[in-house]
């Protein structure tokens, strides 16, 4: 089973994995993104939020 998480402390809430991927992530009130739940579903665009992200704070792990 596939794994889509964010490491808190790499992230800088920058916003563009909602972007790219809105059913998956999501911005909190602490300014991170987390991952939502079902986010293994669209392994394909977590990996490209995975790419995509300024700090590699996204762990995809199949
Ligand atoms: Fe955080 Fe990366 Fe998402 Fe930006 S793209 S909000 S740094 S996880």
């Amino acid at each position: 089973m596939a794994k889509v998480y964010v490491d808190e402390d790499l992230c800088i809430g920058c916003g563009l994995c909602a972007d790219t991927c809105p059913d998956m992530f999501e911005l909190t009130d602490d300014g991170k993104a987390v991952a939502k739940e079902g986010a293994e579903e669209n392994i394909e665009c977590a990996k490209d939020a995975a790419d995509t992200c300024p700090t590699e704070a996204i762990v995809v792990e199949e």
